[in-house]
């Protein structure tokens, strides 16, 4: 009998940014509610699996490898460790990753890489798991995990609760991305958040207010220009607090000409919304004169999720 050899695989995986983000007041248990809005841009991790005895071992190339495990602490071996035991398979796979999202920016690379984890793990070992059950699993390993499985455009609710996902995405997004050479901790961030309520007289109608305007937008189905006023990340004012830099960064923006300008995630990465390709690539130039950049990009949004690019053997 002929064993047929097991097939490499490459998948790439886009990073995401948030248009908007609400973040309710701190709760009883110690988390906060939280709603968000997701889109994935044109900024590419790439991963390939193939077959190891030795596995599950990972090599990382690209953007910040120097910041991001080499181990089982890798997202991405958490994530094939997880449907290995789900499926009753070892996973005895070697990944190779080739990272551009940068680290730590608010860009979500991590939980991208274990979603591309997911879906290669998932063809190589023929798990035949919908998207909506790795979605679920995702949600296991990270709150943003489940997003990068489909991608495009999506609301995110929070903790292990289901994405609401926009079926009709017209328009495009032309985004400049400026990343700070300083970044900040997630932690520190709502901590931050929290001071700022306590001496403010927000509370949680408030933010049942602002999380109703997250959930009506049309995200999906007006052009981005008629959507500058929704572009607002609660978590801005508590990370230029911390880091006066991301205060800069913004400004920067905005005087370069980005019609819209607003921090990703729990920061530092700050992303700037152009007119055109054109018109970001004038605006590229122009930020990154600004000396409190380590990367700037330009992506565009929205994109599908996990794509599968090549089977070899
Ligand atoms: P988010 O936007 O979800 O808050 P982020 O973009 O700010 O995430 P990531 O790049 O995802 O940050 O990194 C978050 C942490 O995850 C880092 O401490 C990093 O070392 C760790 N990590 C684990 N696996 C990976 C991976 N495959 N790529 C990047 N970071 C990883």
């Amino acid at each position: 009998m002929t064993i047929s050899p097991l097939p490499t695989i490459t998948l790439k995986v886009p990073a995401k940014i948030n248009p908007q983000i609400r973040v309710g007041p701190l709760r009883q248990d110690g988390y906060h509610d939280i709603t968000l809005a997701y889109q994935a841009i044109s900024l590419y991790d790439t991963l390939t699996i193939s077959h190891n005895l030795e596995g599950p071992t990972i090599h990382v190339t690209g953007m910040d490898s120097d910041r991001v495990p080499h181990d089982e602490r890798n997202l991405v071996i958490k994530a094939a460790n997880l449907l290995a035991a789900r499926e009753g398979v070892e996973p005895r796979l070697h990944f190779e990753l080739a990272k551009c999202i940068p680290s730590e920016a608010g860009l979500g690379g991590g939980s991208a890489d274990a979603a591309a984890a997911l879906v290669g793990c998932n063809i190589i070992w023929k798990s035949n798991l919908t998207p909506g059950e790795l979605m679920d699993l995702g949600a296991h390993i990270g709150e943003d995990v489940p997003f990068f499985i489909e991608g495009m455009m999506a609301i995110g609710l929070g903790h292990k609760r289901p994405l609401i996902r926009l079926e009709t995405v017209e328009y495009k997004w032309t985004w400049v991305l400026g990343v700070p050479y300083r970044g900040l901790s997630t932690k520190a961030v709502f901590q931050e958040y929290d001071r700022i309520l306590e001496r403010t007289s927000s509370g949680e109608e408030d933010y049942l207010i602002r999380r109703q305007g997250c959930l009506e937008t049309s995200w999906g189905s007006c052009p981005p220009e008629e959507l500058l006023d929704a572009l607002e990340n609660d978590l801005e004012l508590p990370s230029m607090q911390l880091l006066p830099d991301i205060r800069i960064a913004l400004e920067a923006g905005r005087s370069a000409g980005a019609i819209a300008s607003l921090m990703s995630g729990s920061g530092s990465t700050c992303a700037f919304l152009a007119k055109s390709e054109g018109h970001a690539g004038l605006l590229k130039e122009e930020i990154q004169r600004n000396e409190v950049f380590r990367e700037v990009m330009v992506a565009s949004g929205p994109v599908q999720g996990v794509e599968l690019l090549e089977t070899g053997t």
